[in-house]
């Protein structure tokens, strides 16, 4: 496993008074860093891929799904949980309140980033049977049949 993605993730200093980056991501991240996958879209869209300063997962954490409120601005988010040795934000969904948002806003979200990370399609169709779509960039599925992030 690499060192710099857990090292990047781990708490900040005491020192450091508290502050977020949740003003300036956009609706939506995510962090498949983890992935062997070589995800060459991220460079190009990197506010998508940005670690959620504000919120941070402690060792306890063992539910896939959870809703947090940054403290720094109080922002609510929606999390997928990376269930590593540390708990880290695999998806997070900026939400109004603390309830889940709705499924299809997840996933469209979810496809969104996924065409994202990519960097788009290539000019060939989904291996899926019946599949339309584009496959994704470097891949042999599309946006909805491949499991992101
Ligand atoms: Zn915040
Ligand atoms: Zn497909």
């Amino acid at each position: 496993m690499c060192l710099a993605p857990a090292l990047a993730r781990a708490p900040l200093s005491a020192t450091v008074s508290p502050m977020c980056n949740c003003s300036q991501l956009p609706f939506a991240v995510a962090d498949p860093e983890e992935r062997s996958f070589a995800f060459s879209g991220m460079a190009y869209f990197p506010k998508y891929f940005e670690a959620l300063e504000g919120i941070e997962l402690d060792e306890g954490v063992v539910a896939s799904q959870i809703s947090r409120r940054c403290e720094a601005c109080g922002q609510w988010w929606w999390i997928v949980v990376g269930l590593d040795e540390t708990p880290f934000p695999l998806f997070a969904l900026k939400t109004l309140n603390e309830n889940p948002p709705e499924p299809t806003l997840v996933a469209s979200a979810q496809s969104f980033l996924c065409i994202l990370a990519h960097g788009g399609f290539s000019p060939g169709r989904c291996r899926h049977k019946g599949c339309a779509n584009w496959k994704l960039s470097g891949r042999e599925l599309c946006h909805l049949h491949l499991a992101f992030p």
